[in-house]
């Protein structure tokens, strides 16, 4: 049976993974669990998953998970991922936080020699050559990708020789914008940007793909999980989001991984690796239900997220971890409805031209260079 901690099990990772592991007959003990501000959820998975520990957000959260279960060892705040991530006695850390705030826990995880179930994109783009270290001084350890698209890309990849790859196509949906200009996003609404026609996500992921900078991330974060340089690495637009992402090898030929848009099979797979395991909750895929797999070019000109990744991603250093922050802050400035649609690619462009590019050498660096590129946001775009 394989131990289980779960950061981030009240969102939208974390509840699939949870129903992963409620449905998989034994073969997983959840040992911990993080919420931040839904304590009234998190409440509900410690009576139905009884685990050693957990952390929470919030100070009423705190109060009332003590109330009910004096004896558990319950942490509050920031430090609680990292508490957790701490753990002697588990196999395998799922990192399903939203935004940078899951770099420390992995970091943790890392040094604990765990496998780390990587859900958590911002980690590897604002972190990526840092992990990457860290995972050679660490060989115990490993990440094993969450994320559907590298997940694909990790199995396809199982096709090869790394040295027989010839690139990599990460596949796009689209989002919810496909095919509209400009003109026509200059007035799009929240409720608009959160409406994804094929995945059910949570809400800054569904806002990151819409502007397709999601996508960017995604670009970077295969990048510093594969070594695979970013001349070799493709975005292709296939709004039918079946195949999840593809490998090249130099013989031409394609590996392709396929799935429903679920996802539960990628979480599993990171738990079970290099074993496959049956799962009652995973969807076949119905061929005969498929009339048409299509696939288009990335529209640049209107959505600059993919664009924008490939230059953080190419200068490198610290300017992914600008990338990152600029557009963590931007999403949340569009989502209190402060700043337009498009006014998300102004800051992230504005930030990275603002930037001087330093060597990530610690967690602190990547803090300092996160705190001060959202300060920037927040005082010109935040008033
Ligand atoms: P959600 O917003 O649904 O969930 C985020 C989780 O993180 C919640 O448990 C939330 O707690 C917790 N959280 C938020 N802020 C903090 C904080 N400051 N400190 C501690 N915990 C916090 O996000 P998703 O599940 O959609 O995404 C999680 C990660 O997985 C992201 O990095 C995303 O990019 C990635 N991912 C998601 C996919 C998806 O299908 N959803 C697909 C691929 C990658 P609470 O709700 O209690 O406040
Ligand atoms: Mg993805």
């Amino acid at each position: 049976m394989k131990r289980i901690v779960v950061l981030g099990s009240t969102g939208s990772i974390g509840t699939n993974a949870l129903e992963v592991i409620k449905n998989a007959e034994g073969k997983f003990k959840v040992v911990a669990l993080s919420g931040h501000k839904n304590h009234k959820l998190l409440l509900e998975q410690i009576r139905e998953f009884t685990p050693e520990c957990v952390a929470v957000g919030t100070e009423e959260g705190y109060k009332e998970i003590k109330a009910e279960f004096p004896n558990m060892r319950v942490y509050l705040g920031d430090e609680g991922l990292k508490e957790l991530a701490m753990l002697k006695d588990y196999d395998i850390l799922l990192t399903a936080v939203s935004g940078a705030v899951g770099i420390e826990a992995t970091v943790e995880g890392i040094k604990n020699s765990k496998r780390i179930a990587l859900a958590n994109k911002e980690t590897m783009v604002a972190a990526g050559s840092y992990i990457n270290r860290l995972l050679t001084e660490y060989p115990k350890s490993e990440i094993i990708p969450v994320d559907s698209e590298h997940s694909a890309i990790f199995q396809s990849l199982l096709g090869g020789k790394k040295k027989e790859v010839e690139k990599i196509i990460i596949t796009a949906s689209g989002g919810t914008f496909r095919g509209k200009k400009k003109e026509e996003l200059e007035k799009v609404k929240v409720e608009d940007a959160l409406k994804h026609p094929n995945w059910s996500m949570g809400k800054k992921i569904t806002i990151d793909s819409s502007s397709l900078v999601n996508k960017g991330l995604e670009v970077i974060e295969a990048h510093e999980l594969f070594g695979v340089d970013y001349d070799h690495i493709d975005v292709l637009v296939h709004p039918q989001s079946v195949i999840h992402s593809m490998v090249q090898f130099k013989d031409k030929a394609v590996i392709a991984q396929l799935g429903a848009p679920d996802m539960k099979l990628p979480i599993q797979y990171a738990f079970t690796y290099p074993k496959r395991e049956s799962n009652p909750v995973f969807e076949t895929l119905d061929f005969m239900k498929m009339s048409t797999l299509t696939f288009e070019k990335v529209d640049n000109e209107t959505f600059k997220g993919v664009e924008l990744a490939y230059r953080a991603g190419r200068t490198g250093k610290s300017m992914p971890a600008v990338f990152n922050a600029a557009n963590e802050v931007a999403v949340e400035l569009f989502m209190k409805g402060k700043i337009g649609f498009l006014t998300i690619y102004e800051i992230i462009e504005g930030a990275m031209d603002r930037h001087e590019p330093v060597e990530i050498n610690s967690v602190e660096t990547v803090k300092t260079v996160d705190g001060e590129t959202r300060n920037w946001v927040y005082t010109e775009y935040g008033k």
